[in-house]
């Protein structure tokens, strides 16, 4: 069945750098109690994406709203000190920038939003203004 919509949604994991996706389904799994993953897609640091849960089905990533929402994330987000810090890699720009294109296309009545940016959430995830980057953003990396 189709689901109705309405954001799509972007986080960052809030984890070092090198974090194994699986270190972070073990942490939902376990601490958390989670039967969903937290988000559809991960973009690990080299670009590549990592399917989570069908677009079909509902994953976690934001209380209330997750009923309605895709969930994608990069790998990274915060700083040594565990500060939020916009560090995504040009791969994961590239990347993260072409999903919500597609994201976009095939949901057009959706809106594009960072966690952070839905009413009632008080949290930095992702650690950078989305819609400002979407409008300014310019790939870097040749295609390929
Ligand atoms: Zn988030």
């Amino acid at each position: 069945m189709k689901r109705d919509i309405r954001y799509i949604v972007v986080h960052c994991t809030a984890t070092p750098p090198h974090t194994q996706i699986s270190s972070i389904q073990n942490y939902w799994q376990t601490k958390l109690g989670w039967k969903n993953p937290g988000y559809h897609y991960i973009i690990k640091r080299n670009g590549e994406v990592v399917m989570l849960q069908p677009e079909s089905r509902v994953a976690n990533g934001a209380k209330g709203y997750n009923e309605h929402a895709v969930h994608v994330s990069y790998i990274g987000g915060v700083d040594a000190t565990n500060k939020p810090a916009d560090n995504r890699t040009d791969e994961q720009k590239q990347t993260l920038f072409n999903m919500l294109i597609s994201l976009s296309e095939r949901y057009p009545s959706a809106v594009i939003l960072g966690h952070r940016d839905l009413p009632g959430v008080i949290k930095a995830c992702p650690s950078f203004d989305v819609m400002k980057w979407l409008a300014t953003y310019e790939p870097v990396l040749n295609p390929d």
